[in-house]
C-alpha cells in the first residue's frame, strides 16, 4: 500500500493513489462514527507493531495528513511504549522504523495530554452525581471502584472508548443512563480535541486537501 501511494503521487497515476488513499481513509478515518466502525472489525491492513508508525512517516512523506490523528492514536492506544517512541520499532525482518523527531515530540505529549484530559470528558461520569439517584452512597463507591481500576496501575488510553457494560456495575439505572450520556458526549469533544493533543491542526484544515 505504501509502495502503491508513493507512486501514485510521484507519477500522479491518480486512480491508484486515490485507491490507496480510500484504503488508507477507512482504516484511519477522520470521523469518529467511522473510527468506531473500523474499531469493531478486523483491519484490512495487516496489523503490526510499526504500523502506527509505518502510517505516520507516510503520511508525511505523500503530505496525506488526514491519517495522522488516528495513527498516532492507535499508537497510544494500542501500543504506547515510551522506548519505541525514542527508539523506534523493529520490523520483522530486523529493519527499524522511527519517528522523525517532531512526530516523537507529539506522539509523548499527545499521550499525556490524551491520559489528561480524558479524566476530564470522557470519564467525567466518575466524578459526578446524579440528580434522582436513591442510591448515592453505593453508586459512588463503585464509581471509585471503576475509577481504580481504570487507573492503576498507570491509566490506559481509553480516550474515544466506547460505552463498555462493565462499567454499569454497581451503579443504578438513573446512574447508568447518566453516565453513558456524559461519556458519549465526553468522547466526542475528545474526538474534536484529538488533532490538537499532537500538535496538529482542526480536522477542517486537515481534511482541506482532499
Ligand atoms: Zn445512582
Amino acid at each position: 500500500l505504501a509502495a502503491f501511494l508513493r507512486l501514485g503521487k510521484k507519477y500522479e497515476i491518480q486512480q491508484l493513489y486515490a485507491e490507496s488513499v480510500a484504503r488508507l481513509s477507512r482504516e484511519f478515518p477522520s470521523t469518529l462514527a467511522k473510527w468506531e466502525a473500523a474499531h469493531d472489525k478486523n483491519l484490512e491492513i495487516e496489523s503490526s507493531p510499526t504500523l502506527a508508525f509505518d502510517v505516520i512517516n507516510l503520511a508525511r512523506e505523500t503530505g496525506f495528513l488526514a491519517v495522522l490523528p488516528t495513527a498516532f492514536y492507535h499508537y497510544c492506544d494500542v501500543s504506547l511504549n515510551i522506548k519505541g517512541i525514542f527508539d523506534g520499532v523493529e520490523r520483522s525482518d530486523g529493519s527499524v522504523v522511527i519517528l522523525r523527531p517532531e512526530d516523537q515530540r507529539a506522539c509523548m505529549m499527545g499521550w499525556q495530554q490524551l491520559i489528561e484530559t480524558q479524566a476530564r470528558e470522557t470519564f467525567s461520569w466518575l466524578n459526578t452525581s446524579t440528580a434522582f439517584c436513591y442510591t448515592q452512597r453505593q453508586c459512588n463507591s463503585a464509581r471509585g471502584i471503576h475509577f481504580s481500576n481504570l487507573s492503576h496501575p498507570i491509566p490506559s488510553c481509553l480516550a474515544l472508548e466506547p460505552w463498555d457494560a462493565d462499567w454499569e456495575e454497581g451503579l443504578c439505572q438513573t446512574c447508568v443512563a447518566a453516565s453513558k450520556g456524559l461519556h458519549n458526549s465526553g468522547r466526542l469533544k475528545m474526538w474534536n480535541l484529538l488533532p490538537s493533543f499532537f500538535s496538529l491542526p482542526p480536522w477542517e484544515k486537515l481534511l482541506e486537501d482532499y
